[in-house]
């Protein structure tokens, strides 16, 4: 039977992992795929990076400036991470939601928390895992851009961002971009679309969401990951 899905409240779907298990790669994918998607683009204090566009990547403003955010309550959240400060700004996230657009978040847990407490009913929150330790630390010290006293605390940060894993709906293990890929976006579509089939809708919504299903094992994998 044909159902109308009920699209007309947008969703936050809430990303969150530690840095270098390939969270920005997968988002910024699904931003390609799904123009209805907006990414939310936080505020920060910390410096801008090679490559990086204020305005697309981040808004990079002065601590001057975040302050007075804070202080005017702009922000639906924000976070010291890495002593840097971090910011989501309200005002565009309810517009996008009311008008039944979905908005993307690349946050730590403690906005991933922020979030889903303010919108419980409307967040959707996915965290990646890396395939093993070792691996996150290489794609960390990869990163040419950071000094090394900056890759220390980035791993620190990144032991103690994994021990959140619990408060995330869905756990993909990034041990293939194109798989953790497929399971990302089914996530997505599963939410976006619920269970029925629409035809104009081109993806088999109960095979995704099996697909989702099939990915529970990721629980135990982030449980041995962080030693538990
Ligand atoms: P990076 O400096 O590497 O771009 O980001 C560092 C961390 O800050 C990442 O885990 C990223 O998800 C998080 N982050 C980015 N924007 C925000 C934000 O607006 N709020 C919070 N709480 N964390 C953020």
């Amino acid at each position: 039977m044909m159902q109308s899905v009920a699209a007309d409240r947008g969703a936050l779907v809430i990303v969150s992992s530690p840095s270098g298990a390939g969270k920005t790669t997968l988002t910024r994918r699904l931003l390609r795929e799904f123009p209805q998607l907006e990414f939310s683009v936080s505020y920060t204090t910390r410096p801008q990076r090679t490559g990086e566009v204020n305005g697309r990547d981040y808004w990079f403003v002065t601590p001057e400036v975040f302050h007075e955010m804070v202080e005017r309550r702009e922000f639906a959240e924000h976070a010291l991470v890495h002593k840097n400060l971090y910011g989501t700004a309200q005002a565009p996230i309810e517009t996008a939601l009311s008008a039944g657009r979905d908005v993307i978040f690349d946050v730590d847990w403690q906005g991933g928390e922020a979030l889903s407490e303010r919108w419980p009913r409307d967040s959707l929150k996915i965290f990646i895992l890396p395939p093993d330790l070792a691996s996150l630390e290489k794609r960390l010290r990869q990163r040419a851009t950071d000094a090394p006293e900056v890759i220390e605390t980035r791993l620190r940060k990144a032991r103690e961002e994994l021990e959140h894993f619990g408060e995330y709906q869905h756990l993909i293990v990034n041990d293939d971009i194109d798989r953790a890929y497929d399971l990302m976006r089914s996530i997505y579509l599963t939410r976006r679309y619920g269970v029925v089939d629409r035809p104009d809708v081109s993806y088999p919504l109960a095979d995704l969401a099996k697909r989702v299903d099939a990915n529970r094992d990721s629980d135990a994998h982030a449980r041995k990951l962080v030693g538990r």
